[in-house]
């Protein structure tokens, strides 16, 4: 039986006992294992409920409880920083580790920076070039903004509408299977996947976005940079890279770090690759184009001597550090990060 699916009750009781005897502990592992956070995006309660990928969101309420308890048992970072203090054997007071978040979005400035800045630590910042030139969402956000609305609009078009595509609707609830397409959708050819966003888009009037949803500009991305924080390379267009051609490949990986150091006057050392795929050809073309790590969405702190181009995260989802009362737990996410924990797929 796998301990992911036992009862609310044994999770707590297994996170507590893990706890109390000192085993998820982070000091009991000292530097022997590096652990690398994730966060996406950081929206008010208010937000939050018009966003329909609310699983990748945490609250700034959440973030500064998050912050508070990593700050306690950890040296918190940017990645290249304490991933090189890590490398070089350091000893350091309690273990390092890296806070990172993905894709760039507007909420990252507007709400994650300052909880950052008044806990005093640093992180690293993925962005995707494109988004940030043309203040365009990125095609998860799109689709599922644009599905949300056909939902709103009318139920029944919208289960037509997703069967023309030859998209399975079998799901629990609209939000289920919003979800689902999205899943459904990091299987296409970008070419397919545009056709699907189009026709959806197309449908509700055109693209959908809430005004208070967007993405960090250059000017704040600067500002990153001057309070400290790194910026890594997200790609150009956040495209799934192994479809890619070899010429899309080459323009994805080193165009976007050459745009991004030219910019920004830093140089680019991280790389986080798309939806976490990777193939041996993507390995190649970061080396080639200069990247110093790249990082996935292969869960688990990483073992010392592991690659540092297929560096494992801990995705931080508020839900999973919840207790059965719902309150968050230390005790729960601090065998989340652990090695202990079973694999999350
Ligand atoms: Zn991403």
């Amino acid at each position: 039986m796998k301990l992911f699916s036992f009862r609310p009750l044994i999770r707590d009781m297994v996170g507590e006992l893990l706890y109390k005897t000192g085993l998820t502990k982070p000091a009991q592992e000292g530097n022997h294992y590096f652990t690398i956070v994730t966060f996406h995006r950081v929206l008010p309660e208010n937000q939050l409920k018009s966003y329909p990928l609310a699983e990748i969101a945490v609250t700034p309420e959440e973030l500064t409880w998050f912050i508070k308890v990593l700050v306690t048992y950890f040296i918190c970072g940017p990645l290249a920083e304490n991933l090189a203090r890590w490398q070089n054997g350091e000893v350091t007071k309690r273990p390092l580790l890296a806070i990172t978040f993905d894709d760039g979005q507007l909420d990252n400035f507007l709400h994650a920076k300052p909880i950052l800045e008044a806990a005093g630590i640093r992180a690293s910042f993925f962005v995707v070039v494109n988004s940030v030139e043309f203040n365009e969402m990125l095609w998860p956000d799109r689709l599922a903004y644009a599905l949300s609305r056909s939902f709103e609009q009318d139920i029944k078009t919208t289960y037509q509408r997703l069967n023309q595509l030859g998209i399975a609707t079998t799901a629990a609830t609209s939000h289920q299977l919003i979800l689902n397409v999205v899943e459904q959708a990091k299987t296409l050819t970008s070419t397919q996947r545009s056709g699907w966003l189009s026709l959806l888009e197309d449908a509700v009037g055109g693209p959908v976005c809430p005004t208070w949803d967007g993405m960090m500009s250059w000017k704040q991305l600067q500002e990153l940079v001057q309070s400290g924080h790194e910026i890594g390379s997200h790609s150009m267009s956040h495209p799934i890279l192994p479809q890619c051609s070899e010429d899309q490949l080459i323009n994805e990986v080193n165009q976007s770090r050459q745009i991004l150091q030219a910019r920004l006057a830093i140089p680019v050392e991280s790389f986080c690759y798309p939806n976490g795929n990777y193939d041996a050809r993507t390995l190649t073309a970061l080396q080639q184009a200069g990247y110093r790590q790249a990082v996935t969405t292969q869960w688990g702190p990483n073992k010392w001597g592991t690659s540092l181009f297929t560096l494992r995260r801990c995705d931080i989802q508020s839900q999973h550090s919840r207790s059965r009362t719902g309150h968050l737990s230390v005790s729960r996410l601090t065998w989340r990060l652990s090695r202990f924990h079973p694999p999350v797929h």
